[in-house]
């Protein structure tokens, strides 16, 4: 609210003083993404406060002429955002993203810049939906029936699947959509596991370590970010531990999984089947081994998407665009310490001269 009433005051102070009030810039990337009306549908408030500019740029000395008249960048999630690319903003109140990973954003650089990095958290539903959907796929067998349907074979004995009632899913990391996935987990009667070293309590899961999870799980899936501790958490050595009958779902973050290992534990009787949203390189490639498997459900980091998740995430952007133009520092910046190069009091950033 205080830095709100400063940044009333430098604008009233910049009036009488005749300077030209110019608007706060807001630069999105991937231009292309953006149908038209994107704006005005997700964004009600925003375009009243803030010049909106697209770019396409991904690199290089334009890029970084464009950033450098921006106060805040919308970041997409696949765009690197790299220490270079934030040393040209040197207007930035902050960095916005669009969803919840920000691993391809160099947040420790931000940091040590002064610039607060904000995600938008508001896809917990639809990838603990998307999660479980291909649990329940996986364990139903509903690749292979759908098959079936269109080659027009009929049941026999030898075609059967599995209930989730009673088996145990371990969820490899336990926030905001391990936690959801745990809860409809534990509407389908599942034993809920959760390896997360940072979560010490919860009524859901039980808590245990990585390996007994891996070794006591029917149904493996990963809710983790994406870190330098747990990038490739499931390699070789770990598929070992799963059992021959386990299956893995990974809707987080394909770097999370060593591909090749998973392909050999997945042709040679290792674990009995994958489902897999996110990849190792996205788009993923039509000839991507793993899409060839037959024990395999592969999605082009899609299944998740929903309008309502969109919508979501869009509102929250907004808000965290706006609390940084009213000089508040959003609810849910990822990097909270940040010593915020901005000052809230002449509206302006630290040391930079008065008019
Ligand atoms: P979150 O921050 O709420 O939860 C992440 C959890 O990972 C935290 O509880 C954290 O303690 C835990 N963690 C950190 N290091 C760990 C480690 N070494 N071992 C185990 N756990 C560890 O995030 P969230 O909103 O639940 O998102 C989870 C993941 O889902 C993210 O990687 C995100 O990028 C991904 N995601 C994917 C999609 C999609 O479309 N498929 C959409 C949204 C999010």
């Amino acid at each position: 609210m205080a830095a709100n009433t400063a940044g009333c005051r430098a604008h009233r102070e910049a009036v009488q003083r005749r300077v030209p009030v110019t608007r706060p810039v807001v630069l999105m990337n991937r231009a292309g993404f953006y149908k038209a009306g994107w704006i005005e549908k997700h964004w009600p408030t925003l375009p009243q406060r803030a010049e909106i500019r697209m770019t396409g740029l991904e690199s290089g000395p334009d890029l970084h002429t464009e950033v450098a008249e921006a106060d805040i960048l919308y970041n997409r999630g696949s765009f690197r955002l790299t220490r270079d690319i934030l040393e040209a903003g040197r207007k930035l109140r902050g960095v916005v993203t669009s969803g919840v990973g920000t691993e391809k954003i160099d947040v420790a650089a931000a940091t040590e810049l002064g610039i607060p990095v904000a995600n938008s958290p508001g896809n917990t539903s639809t990838v603990a939906e998307a999660a479980m959907l291909l649990v329940a796929a996986l364990a139903k067998r509903l690749h292979f029936w759908i098959e079936a349907a269109r080659e027009g074979k009929a049941p026999d004995s030898t075609t059967e699947g599995m209930e989730l009632f009673n088996k145990t899913i371990g969820l490899i990391g336990y926030g905001r959509i391990g936690r959801a996935t745990g809860k409809i987990a534990q509407a389908y009667e599942m034993h809920v596991l959760a390896y997360d070293p940072y979560v010490t309590e919860s009524d859901v899961a039980e808590l245990v370590s990585l390996e007994e999870l891996l070794k006591r799980s029917d149904f493996v899936s990963l809710h983790t970010l994406l870190n330098d501790d747990t990038r490739r958490i499931i390699n070789e050595e770990n598929l070992d531990l799963m059992k021959s009958t386990a299956f893995l779902i990974n809707t987080s973050r394909g770097e999370l999984v060593d591909e090749e290992a998973l392909e050999r534990a997945l042709t040679n009787g290792g674990i009995a089947g994958a489902g897999l949203d996110v990849w190792d390189i996205e788009p993923v490639s039509p000839d991507h081994p793993l899409l060839g498997l037959p024990n395999v459900i592969g999605t082009p980091h899609g299944l998740a998407h929903a309008s309502e998740s969109r919508r979501r995430c869009a509102v929250l952007s907004e808000q965290s665009i706006l609390s940084l133009l009213d000089g508040n520092i959003p609810e849910f910046t990822v990097n909270p310490t940040v010593t915020w190069r901005f000052d809230q009091r002449t509206d302006r950033r630290r040391g930079e001269k008065e008019l």
